[in-house]
């Protein structure tokens, strides 16, 4: 891809126009190295919100046009100790410094901390520990392309720690609900929402409700996998639009996980094992929160989750 844009913005504004719930999403690299071109965008596209992930970095080059952002994750993965282990030393420092430039502007949108969740990672501890910071926590599993461990490793400290780790996240979930304060933790929240109001194909929309638009023009299903001839759905002229199939299709809890992960539905990196695994967790996951319907239902309204899509992937 090239560095720079190379398409015509006027050519992406028609398009967006044509969307009257258009929401447009910065990612990266790191689109703050751009903070000038993002701020042209930000004036020039007709969307109805404005999301940025980020590494924190150089949130503060935005000045206060950051308050035209209605959702800003800024990538942290938990703990000083497996945020600076994961991601280098000094970058927890920098995404709290980037959190404070946000409260010091009197920041109103949604801010999320994502997190990657790896070898490191405890998901009680880590999720815990960034509650005290951010509103909103969200998390995805360092799986099927992970450079980390293989699928026995990552078995292992699932069985060991995540599992258990998920379980006693949704206990204090649910006992924090039953005092009357719903917690932002993303993946209950969105998993719920589907559980209490339905829900329809992938969380994050890859290939049909979302997609990603390269520095070249081209329009990808998933930002992620540039290479992949599947994720190249057209370009800004026109596209096709792809779907999960089987085995998801047929699966019981389809209506909730949707298929999970587009990318990692069609590269089976771990094989049909790993894919089993990870679909195991998910299950796992969906009826830690299942057990707990009735509650849920006593705050149905509360519970609807994501309000547009802000790229939070739901199930982790
Ligand atoms: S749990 Fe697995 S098989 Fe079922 S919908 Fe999700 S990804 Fe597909």
């Amino acid at each position: 891809m090239p560095a720079e844009i190379e398409y015509n913005i006027g050519i992406l504004a028609d398009m967006i126009k044509r969307d009257e719930k258009a929401v447009v999403a910065f990612y990266g690299g790191e689109p703050t190295l751009e903070a000038e071109k993002m701020r042209k965008m930000m004036n020039v596209l007709p969307a109805k919100k404005f999301v940025l992930q980020t590494n924190g970095f150089f949130l503060e080059r935005l000045g206060e046009d950051v308050n035209k952002l209605d959702s800003i994750l800024l990538s942290i993965d938990g703990r000083k100790e497996v945020t600076d282990f994961y991601r280098g030393k000094g970058c927890y420092e920098r995404v709290m410094k980037a959190l404070n430039f946000l409260k010091r502007n009197g920041y109103k949108g949604e801010i999320i901390a994502r997190m990657a969740a790896s070898v490191k990672t405890d998901i009680y501890e880590d999720v815990m520990h960034l509650l005290n910071h951010f509103p909103y926590v969200h998390w995805q599993l360092d799986a099927i392309w992970s450079t980390m461990w293989d699928v026995d490793e990552f078995w292992k400290w699932a069985v060991e720690n995540y599992m258990p780790g998920i379980k006693k996240l949704v206990r204090f979930w649910i006992e924090e609900m039953e005092r009357g304060r719903i917690h932002g933790i993303v993946p209950f929240l969105g998993i719920s929402s589907r559980l209490l109001h339905g829900g329809d194909g992938l969380p994050c929309g890859a290939g049909r409700d979302a997609i990603s638009i390269t520095t070249d023009g081209k329009i990808l299903a998933c930002p992620i996998a540039p290479e992949f001839e599947w994720n190249v759905l057209g370009d800004l002229k026109a596209y096709k639009k792809i779907e999960i199939g089987e085995p998801c299709r047929s699966c019981e809890v389809y209506e909730i996980c949707g298929g999970r992960c587009l990318f990692a539905y069609k590269e089976r990196l771990w094989g049909k094992e790993g894919f089993n695994k990870i679909c195991h967790i998910t299950r796992f996951t969906i009826n830690e929160i299942k057990k707990y319907q009735k509650l849920l239902m006593h705050h149905k309204e509360n519970l609807k989750y994501p309000p547009y899509n802000n790229t939070t992937e739901i199930i982790p």
